[in-house]
């Protein structure tokens, strides 16, 4: 019987079946069984009442497909009380899909209530209670069962894996597969083998890290398992290949995937890739091969390529593509799609036409909206539109300290000191601190932390040297900093020591520290690059004859000979 559930069969509705005896009680609740698992018109939950009302019983098969659909608490609690009154709550596959359903409900006590119920808990409900912590963000709670397990599998070391990646803690992630990849290597009888399901959760954490590195390791690894790499292992792998900054690799991938099996994921993989760099062209000229090949772009693919309109000041273009999205491709505009609009005319100068792209809007916007029309302002000093921006974003969220510094600033540029001082004591009666800046850089596969003014690395102290004799020979060079975006409180030489000390700056010394001369520097950046350390990259670059690419929250700047990507527009 258990065969059945897995495999994928074509279900015949049973009361227009001649040949179907439905009096047949197990042949009864298969069908039943399988007209809920396999539905996609209905909810599974109006079968289920139209199989009661047909006076049929439901068997173990029946809820492990229905429950982990329902979101309802009190539905979900309804239909637990079916289980007990059919006698099938002691029945594992109906244990673990009833804490999958407490999970879709966001209720985890009920969750782990059913767990702790089960005398002893096997594999699959293991992952499942994994699985609903993760959800919930208890990542570490996550952790500790995972720990309890004594019979983990491919299933569970993903789920907990996935887990990672979802809340964040991508250096966790990559920590857990190499324990798995370690497992293996150790003979100790354990045959755990990394699946797709792993791989992309890996990946993805690679993607986030800008572990280059790692992920060309993992791309290694795969090959040498002998798995082919599919439409969805060559996406993430497009995408990982694209956030680490190696958008050549990149199209490596995209051409290995065959012809015919390139999806719209896939190519929206690409063109997004393409974007985040700045290869516009590269981007609209990908657009075009997709749709001659006749995949249809969706929400994805026009993110990518607003995005890439955004990076390369192509007002009339974007403009266009917006229009095009809705009556030619009949995709409906996602509030990313408005963030990349008003982030497009924000950028070109054109406060009034973002404006009106944000009355527009069919939904609230949010601090992205927000966030891109102050940028916007910002760069073409439209005070007053700042000033609306950033209260809308402080209203959205209280605890966005970089809202409360460009607030600040805002009032201190039209002399309102008092507003200043209003400020500054709203933040620290609120708690509210600053996010530090933080630079990711990876060296022989291990990945190193700088903070901003950071004295905690090991070398720190060689760092610092290097650092200097980096800021003097630019300074041999005519480099002076630029303190427009430190905050005010400084005088004028603090300001320019808190520069020195961006934490890409640090991240670079030690990369000079490290690598042979010529190696190609990489660097994420978890905040927008500020003016002066992109200056100082820029010199950098052409002085000590090295690429520099640093890729900061927004996109990726490429540096060489002086000149970055971004042609200066970020
Ligand atoms: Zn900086
Ligand atoms: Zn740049």
């Amino acid at each position: 019987m258990r065969g059945f559930i897995t495999k994928k069969a074509t279900i015949l509705i049973p009361w227009t079946h001649p040949t179907l005896n439905l009096r047949h009680p197990t042949l009864e609740s298969f069908v039943w069984n399988n007209l809920i698992r396999s539905t996609t018109l209905q909810p599974p939950l109006s079968i289920y009442l139209r199989m009661r009302r047909h006076a049929v019983v439901p068997d173990l098969h029946t809820f492990p497909f229905l429950l982990p659909s329902l979101t309802h608490l009190p539905l979900a609690h309804s239909l637990h009380a079916h289980t007990f009154l059919f006698g099938l709550h002691t029945r594992p596959f109906t244990q673990t899909s009833l804490i999958a359903m407490y999970s879709s409900c966001g209720c985890l006590n009920s969750a782990r209530q059913v767990f702790d119920e089960i005398t002893l808990p096997d594999t699959p409900s293991y992952t499942a209670v994994i699985h609903a912590y993760c959800k919930g963000g208890m990542v570490d709670i996550a952790r500790r069962m995972f720990d309890q397990m004594t019979d983990k599998n491919v299933l569970s070391y993903s789920c907990m894996i996935n887990g990672y990646v979802k809340c964040g803690e991508h250096a966790a992630a990559l920590g857990l597969f190499r324990n798995l990849l370690a497992l293996e290597g150790s003979g100790a009888g354990s045959e755990i083998k990394p699946n797709e399901f792993t791989f992309s959760a890996v990946l993805s954490a690679c993607a986030k890290l800008g572990a280059l590195q790692h992920g060309k390791w993992v791309h290694a690894y795969i090959g040498r398992c002998g798995m082919r790499i599919d439409v969805v292992l060559g996406t993430a792998l497009i995408d990982m290949y694209g956030k680490c900054g190696d958008v050549e690799r990149a199209r490596c991938v995209f051409d290995e995937i065959g012809h015919d099996e390139k999806d719209v994921m896939a190519w929206s993989a690409m063109i997004c890739a393409f974007a985040m760099h700045g290869r516009t062209e590269e981007c609209l000229e990908m657009f075009g091969r997709m749709v001659d090949d006749g995949v249809s772009p969706n929400a994805v693919t026009f993110v990518g390529i607003l995005c890439a309109c955004v990076h390369g000041g192509l007002v009339r273009e974007g403009d266009e593509f917006f229009k095009r999205m809705v009556t030619e491709y009949s995709v409906r505009p996602l509030i990313q799609h408005y963030g990349c609009m008003v982030d497009l005319y924000g950028r070109a100068g054109r406060i009034d036409d973002a404006w009106n792209v944000v009355k527009s809007m069919p939904m609230e916007p949010d601090v992205m909206i927000w966030g891109a029309l102050l940028s916007g302002a910002r760069m073409h000093g439209d005070i007053e539109t700042c000033e609306v921006s950033i209260k809308k974003l402080l209203e959205l969220d209280p605890s966005n300290s970089g809202a409360y510094v460009l607030l600040s600033n805002v009032n201190a540029k039209l002399g309102r000191w008092r507003e200043v001082r209003h400020l500054r004591e709203l933040m620290e009666a609120r708690g509210i601190k600053k996010v530090p800046g933080c630079s990711l850089v990876e060296i022989d596969g291990v990945l190193h932390e700088f903070f901003v003014g950071d004295d905690s690395h090991p070398e720190t102290q060689d760092i610092y040297r290097m650092l200097d004799e980096i800021m003097k020979r630019l300074k041999r060079q005519g480099y002076v900093g630029d303190t427009s975006e430190v905050l005010l409180d400084l005088d004028e030489e603090g300001k320019e020591s808190a520069l020195s000390l961006h934490s890409e700056k640090l991240a670079i010394a030690y990369c000079f520290l490290k690598t042979r001369p010529g190696t190609t520097i990489r660097i994420v950046k978890n905040l927008r690059i500020c003016k002066d350390c992109h200056v100082a990259i820029k010199m950098m670059s052409r002085e000590f004859n090295r690429e520099i690419i640093v890729r900061d929250c927004n996109r990726f700047h490429h540096f060489k000979n002086g000149v970055c990507s971004c042609k200066d527009y970020w």
